[in-house]
């Protein structure tokens, strides 16, 4: 059996990291499972220009690798794979298990920082054209669409952000939003219409989305949601950007989930409904959603963490004086 861990860290992304590094300056030496996917949706983002300290922007790999050298450099262990199962103990000081297929390990506090993961549409066509014109994530599949037509549907800021930066490499983008008024920022909406190869189309749905008889995207069908007209958009591309859904299966059954699958914390606090198990950043989180939201609730992780260490009877591993 392994020696428990003072704090083992699920998951990536600003919150986890920020977690990692607050835990790792306070003498923790967390182990920190971060994912074969690491660094979470912001691998996927091309200018950060809202998180504080970068007046010139930063692109989203770039400040996931910065976060992740510095909770390196206080001494947080990371470890690039996926936790498979976690059975977390019910009594203030005891141990939680963690598994990486069939190897445990045992820890007395757990943070969770899993994020979250791009919602499906639902469409008929979505999931067998992934990959074939549907995508997820303009940063990564744009230039595959040179000179081409796209719908991107959504009407946040992540719609506008896939449109402007697919609009570079297509012929045309059109933006599909099912209500005339957009939930994006004014800036990032007024960024969108000042491209000239965008176009917005609302308030339509996508009702299919059609194969070529070579089994790519040829078609969109969307439907008015006012006056049910119907319309047909040759398209190769169709870029899905309608929000997340928090990466939680894991501990499904673990720890208390509210409906839409988000982990429940105490009032202000990171602590879940298990003691010595925390949970921070986008697993969490279905009103911010940002960067530096989650960095903060990664940091209040730590602390709670640290804090339910220092106060809880030491069943475990005990921490150094
Ligand atoms: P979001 O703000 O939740 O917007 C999701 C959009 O998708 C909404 O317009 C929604 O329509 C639409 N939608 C949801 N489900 C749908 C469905 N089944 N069919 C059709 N449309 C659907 O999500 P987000 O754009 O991913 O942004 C999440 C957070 O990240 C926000 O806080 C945002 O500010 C932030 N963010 C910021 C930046 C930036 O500042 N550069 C970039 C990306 C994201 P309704 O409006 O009708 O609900």
């Amino acid at each position: 059996m392994p020696s428990p861990e003072n704090v083992i860290i699920i998951g990536s992304g600003p919150a986890g990291y920020t977690a990692a590094l607050y835990a790792a300056r306070a003498e923790l030496e967390p182990l920190v499972f971060e994912g074969f996917a690491w660094g979470g949706l912001l691998q996927q983002t091309t200018d950060v220009e809202n998180f504080p300290g970068y007046p010139a922007g930063v692109g989203g790999p770039e400040m996931m690798q910065q976060l992740r050298e510095q909770s390196e450099r206080f001494g947080a262990r990371l470890v690039t794979e996926n936790v498979t199962r976690v059975e977390f103990a019910d009594d203030p000081g005891g141990l939680h298990r963690v598994w990486v297929d069939d190897e445990e390990h045992l820890a007395r506090a757990v943070i969770l920082a899993m994020g979250a993961e791009h919602k499906r549409l639902g469409a008929p066509g979505e999931l067998e054209l992934a990959g074939r014109g549907v995508s997820y994530c303009a940063t990564c599949d744009a230039a595959f669409f040179k000179d081409h037509d796209a719908i991107v549907v959504g009407g946040g800021d992540s719609a506008m952000e896939e449109a402007i930066f697919l609009a570079k490499f297509t012929r045309k983008v059109t933006i599909v939003h099912r209500r005339e008024q957009f939930r994006a920022s004014a800036i990032m909406l007024d960024r969108a219409r000042s491209v000239a190869n965008i176009e917005l189309l609302t308030p339509y749905v996508v009702e299919e989305l059609v194969p070529s008889p070579k089994g790519a995207l040829q078609l969109a069908r969307l439907r008015n949601t006012q006056t049910a007209e119907q319309l047909e958009m040759a398209v190769t591309g169709a870029f899905v950007a309608i929000g997340h859904v928090p990466t939680s299966e894991i501990v499904r059954g673990a720890v208390e989930l509210d409906e839409n699958g988000y982990v429940v914390t105490e009032g202000r606090s990171t602590r879940t409904n298990r003691p010595g198990v925390f949970a921070a950043g986008d697993l969490v989180d279905h009103t911010y959603r940002q960067a530096v939201t989650a960095a903060g609730s990664g940091c209040q992780a730590a602390l709670d963490a640290e804090w339910y260490l220092r106060d809880t009877p030491v069943r475990g591993k005990a921490l150094a004086a």
